[in-house]
């Protein structure tokens, strides 16, 4: 048994509460079971208990052997000397504080309900990567949606803890933090830090000068991206190279360093050359695209953002000097929605908390709308009888498995605890 499950059963109040008396033989009345303390020092702060009719005000200290006093060396340390009450699940020994006086005990393995030990110890006493499987079908709806819903706002706010850095490395630059975030996620799994780092090596404020000229975008581009520095018999190539080498010059412009961009497993459709030419297009054909993209609230008005082609050259080319069949290279949905769910979304949210103006239920709203992203997270709850509905469940469940089912912590999930609270 772990010491957080004595913390959670005292918590809940999973424990018979009615004539209690501790191991000193007096009558105990709980009044307040105090705050649960992550710092250092006892583990519930401020409690309040009647200890035969007389009002105690202090902390409480939980352990699995009362002798884990001794062990954590409790009887020397001034900040245990106002510890009111030692809750312990097996009481091997009195214990005393550094004044030399005796703390009273509660035994709580003679207190505990008995079917959430025995849920907690199926739970916990599994091999099973998720140990609720045999009752995840019997939670019920209103429980597991409130639970995605705080679990989407969680992984919102992990993000916007991100983004709180990157405020302070751009100065507030709001533009250069959607600039840079859009980059990167255009970049596709393969190429995401690569293109992230563009966005920091060609900084916003210069890119945004040339908006009105599509052919220096993709020159600044692809040149940042390290693709304009070979010898090529093409037209467009050579236009690219010398309007680069200008640009450069100019604005003392950095490259990634060669190899920085794959092209390796990649379909042609999702090649980096067309990535960056329809991130070019995208600037190129809106005008004030940040704020565009803060205010949308559905949808339709993303796909009319997001939905570009590349320039012309890229109609008969996926690489720079090789002619391909004609295919107009138009970003499609599934771009959309990953542009909405890991740009757009993330950086409304974390633009809403910084102004101190929230309004989660539409973001909500937005992404219950988006489907349901496919990867091998969502295949793990699908197989446990967890489906993901749409994009709020899929980011959800993202969420549940790396702060939650990754690092045990089914005490502090809603379906570990609806479990416990069952029986199931
Ligand atoms: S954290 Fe929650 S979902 Fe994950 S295994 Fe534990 S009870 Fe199940």
């Amino acid at each position: 048994m772990k010491e957080s499950f004595l913390h959670y059963i005292w918590q809940n109040g999973f424990f018979d509460q009615h004539d209690l008396t501790t191991n000193q033989s007096n009558q105990l009345l709980i009044r307040y079971k105090g705050l649960l303390n992550s710092d250092a020092g006892p583990d519930f702060l401020n409690a309040q208990i009647l200890i035969d009719d007389i009002l105690w005000a202090g902390h409480v200290e939980i352990h699995k052997q009362a002798s884990d006093w001794y062990a954590h060396g409790h009887e020397k340390d001034p900040a245990y000397d106002n510890v009111i009450l030692h809750v312990v699940y097996e009481d091997n020994m009195p214990v005393y504080n550094s004044h030399n006086q005796q703390i009273p005990t509660l035994e709580l393995s003679k207190y505990i309900d008995k079917k959430v030990l025995k849920t907690y110890q199926k739970l916990f006493e599994t091999q099973a990567f998720l140990p609720c499987q045999h009752a995840i079908d019997k939670i019920d709806a209103f429980t597991l949606t409130n639970f995605k819903q705080r679990l989407f706002i969680e992984r919102l706010e992990d993000k916007y803890q991100n983004i709180k850095n990157l405020l302070v490395e751009t100065k507030n630059d709001w533009h250069q933090i959607f600039y840079q975030t859009l980059l990167k996620y255009t970049g596709g799994s393969v190429n995401k830090e690569a293109f992230e780092l563009i966005g920091r090596l060609l900084p916003h404020k210069i890119f945004i000068k040339y908006k009105d000229d599509l052919p220096r975008l993709e020159a600044l581009l692809f040149g940042v991206a390290g693709l304009l520095n070979d010898d090529k018999n093409d037209d467009y190539y050579r236009t690219l190279q010398k309007e680069y080498r200008f640009l450069k010059n100019k604005h003392h412009l950095d490259e990634l360093p060669p190899g920085g961009i794959k092209f390796h497993r990649l379909r042609p459709s999702n090649f980096p050359t067309i990535r960056l030419a329809q991130f070019a297009r995208i600037y190129h054909e809106t005008a004030h695209l940040f704020e565009q993209l803060l205010e949308l609230n559905s949808i339709e008005q993303a796909v009319e953002i997001l939905s570009v082609t590349a320039s012309d050259y890229w109609d008969t080319h996926y690489n720079f000097d090789k002619i391909t069949k004609h295919k107009k290279k138009a970003t499609g949905k599934d771009f959309v929605n990953l542009i909405l769910i890991n740009v757009v979304i993330p950086i409304k949210f974390a633009y809403q908390q910084h102004l101190g103006d929230y309004d989660n239920d539409k973001l909500i709203e937005l992404i219950e709308k988006l489907p349901a992203e496919k990867n091998k997270i969502i295949k793990i709850y699908r197989d446990i009888n967890l489906p993901a509905k749409n994009a709020l469940d899929t980011q959800a469940f993202i969420q549940l498995n790396k702060n939650y089912c990754i690092q045990n912590k089914c005490l502090s999930c809603d379906i570990g605890h609806a479990i416990l609270k069952q029986g199931l």
